[in-house]
């Protein structure tokens, strides 16, 4: 059949010894970035979306089709879906998942935090009982978070600071994602890698994230909330630029040693790591706010309010010194630089020449 036919030949590497990866959440914004990375370097990418309507689903769809166009089909479903994953897997030999696919925001937890367990715990249980049945199995790369590190005072993170104080019940799912993880790992052999990503941002980034909805209402004169903490300090975050982020990804998923089990069963100890991918310097949200003025050219309409206890943490900053030695990862782009091309991107996807900027 013609669906079959389309997912061979997205999942087909250019060449032997490129990887097989199946990218959960691949219409999402990392998703999006890192499977017309691989896909680009001439590994086989199959993506796979809910395409839910968590933010603005023409912004998913138009991220199909700039991933349409770089050769990549995505598979509409849910990780829930067994009966799918199972079919995906009995048609693709998958060397790599790359699991991105999540409920993700911190404060959309209030409203609906069912959706948080149903697709960051149920959804990855799921996949994980498809890839440890797999024979072999494939390496599992998947996105956790900084948000794991919760409460913690202790700046810089490492990934040996505790992580038993989560603010958000989004974090909470991500802190049991990694012990589900870890459990798959030590049961049945699978070979998982752990990313905490620090807030990340970019071209065709979420508009349910400060950079971007503060982009959009500065432009149309909106007043914005840049949150403090108690005693009157800027709420700061460690921005990471989205290609690095991608460079983290792409690293893990290359420097993966192969799972030891297959068919469910457990051969010996294989691999289990958690980087962090940050950006090691955390900027005050004010500032992010003054450098898109500059950029926009318009003054924002600011209001300072106080940091509410609904899931942000006060300061996050990454201690990236693992990731730096057994990834070799490295962030290269600054805050200012970043958010240049972000506001590029922005303005034209908004300017109605979806043609122009779909090209990537
Ligand atoms: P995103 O919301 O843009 O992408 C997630 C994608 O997964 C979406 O396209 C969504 O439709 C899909 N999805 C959600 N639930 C699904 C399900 N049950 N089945 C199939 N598809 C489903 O988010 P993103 O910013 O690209 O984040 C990617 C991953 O990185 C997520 O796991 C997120 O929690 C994590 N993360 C992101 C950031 C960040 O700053 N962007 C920071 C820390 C961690």
């Amino acid at each position: 059949p013609l669906w079959e036919k389309k997912v061979v030949k997205s999942a087909r590497p250019k060449s032997r010894g490129g990887l097989t990866v199946l990218v959960t959440g691949a219409a999402g914004f990392v998703g999006t970035h890192v499977s017309v990375s691989l896909k680009r370097r001439g590994d086989g990418v199959l993506g796979l979306d809910n395409f839910n309507h968590y933010y603005d689903i023409n912004l998913k769809r138009a991220r199909q089709k700039v991933l349409e166009r770089s050769g990549v089909f995505i598979v509409e479903g849910d990780i829930n879906d067994m009966t799918l994953l199972k079919k995906l897997f009995d048609v693709v030999f998958f060397t790599h998942v790359m699991h991105l696919a999540a409920q993700a925001g911190v404060r959309y937890a209030m409203q609906n935090p069912k959706s948080y367990v149903h697709s960051n715990i149920g959804g990855f249980v799921n996949l994980l009982e498809v890839c440890k049945s797999a024979n072999p199995q494939p390496v599992v790369v998947w996105a956790s978070s900084s948000s794991v590190y919760g409460l913690n005072s202790k700046v810089p993170f490492s990934e040996k600071d505790r992580t038993d104080q989560p603010a958000s019940l989004y974090a909470a799912t991500k802190k049991a994602g990694e012990e589900i993880a870890h459990t798959y790992n030590h049961i049945y052999g699978l070979s998982i890698t752990g990313l905490r990503f620090f807030t990340v941002y970019g071209p065709w980034g979420r508009p349910d994230m400060a950079y971007f909805f503060f982009t959009k209402d500065i432009l149309k004169g909106k007043e914005i909330g840049v949150f403090e903490t108690a005693d009157g300090r800027s709420v700061a975050r460690d921005f990471t630029y989205i290609d690095d982020i991608v460079n983290g990804c792409l690293a893990a998923l290359d420097t993966a040693k192969k799972s030891t089990g297959s068919g469910g069963k457990k051969r010996g100890p294989a691999q289990f790591r958690v980087f962090n991918l940050g950006n090691t310097s955390p900027v005050p949200v004010s500032r992010l706010v003054g450098i898109l003025e500059s950029l926009l050219q318009v003054k924002a309409k600011k209001k300072v309010l106080p940091l509410p206890r609904n899931g942000d943490v006060e300061f996050t900053h990454a201690n990236i010194s693992l990731a730096q030695k057994d990834l070799g990862y490295k962030p290269t782009t600054d805050l200012e630089t970043g958010l240049k091309k972000f506001v590029r991107w922005y303005l034209s996807y908004y300017s109605g020449s979806k043609k122009k900027t779909s090209s990537w």
